[in-house]
């Protein structure tokens, strides 16, 4: 079963090899997408797209410039002529407290967390309007929903927060227009966002209130982007789909 015949996509943040996105592009090619995955480091975002295969594309994009985010946009309506899918997934964290939280960590973050999904969506939501067609799904966290206190900071929490409303207005302004904008808000991942900085002790601790009793793979939360991005989600928008192992049942 192929859902994603002939779509094509955009996945940022995609280039890190044990990262969310890259398992995203996977997932979607196997479906029968053509991706480009857009990443900081040009290099890195070319040898992704190689490593699924040859249709697809690989874009240096900072996607907190909004220039960046245009030219890339660009190269991608080149290459595929279109944009069906665009998943907004690029994010960092840091785990810091309240008071260690400094004026750059703090922009750098937002920017990063909230202003990127702003930047990209800007570049391909007036291709989509025109099309009258689109699926958005965008990366928020459970750190959202209960207030941090996983990994993430208080500045990543209020980010992975403003992802939720921006998403919401955007669905239901966007609506009209054929397009839908969803969020995913998972637990803790494992994948190489942490930077060695998530102790076993931390782990261990966050295991014990997972109800499915371990971490969630990269691939738990590309089934979900998956859903969102493909017609089984045709009557879903401005909805937040959690997949956290039942860390937070609401
Ligand atoms: P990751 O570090 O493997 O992937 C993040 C990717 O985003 C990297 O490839 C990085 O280079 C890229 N990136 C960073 N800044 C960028 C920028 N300015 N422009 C373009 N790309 C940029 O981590 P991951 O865990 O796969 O994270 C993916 C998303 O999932 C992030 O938004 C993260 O906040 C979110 N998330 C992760 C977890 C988790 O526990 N791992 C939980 C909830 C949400």
């Amino acid at each position: 079963l192929k859902l994603l015949d002939g779509r094509t996509a955009v996945i940022s943040g995609a280039a890190s090899p044990r990262g969310i996105g890259l398992a995203t592009a996977r997932l979607f090619a196997r479906h029968g997408a053509r991706v480009a995955i857009l990443d900081l480091d040009e290099t890195a975002a070319r040898a992704a797209a190689a490593g699924i295969g040859e249709a697809h594309l690989g874009i240096g994009c900072d996607v907190t410039d909004q220039a960046a985010c245009d030219r890339a946009a660009g190269a991608v309506l080149a290459a595929f002529g279109k944009i069906d899918i665009l998943i907004n997934n690029a994010g960092i964290t840091q785990p810091l407290k309240f008071g260690e939280i400094g004026p750059d960590d703090w922009q750098r973050v937002i920017d990063v967390n909230l202003k990127g999904i702003f930047c990209l969506s800007r570049s391909i939501v007036p291709h989509m309007r025109k099309r009258r067609s689109g699926a958005i799904a965008c990366m928020s966290s459970v750190s959202a929903q209960r207030g941090g206190g996983v990994f993430g900071g208080p500045h990543y929490t209020a980010a992975k927060a403003g992802v939720l409303g921006l998403a919401k207005a955007m669905a239901r302004e966007l609506g009209p227009d054929g397009i839908r904008v969803n969020c995913v808000t998972p637990g803790l991942i494992d994948t190489d966002i942490t930077q060695g900085k998530l102790s076993d002790e931390m782990k261990q601790k966050i295991i014990e209130g997972i109800p499915l009793g371990r971490l969630g793979s990269a691939e738990d939360v590309a089934g979900i982007y998956l859903f969102l991005a493909s017609d089984l989600s045709a009557y879903v928008t401005g909805a937040v789909i959690d997949v956290n192992g039942g860390m937070l049942i609401h």
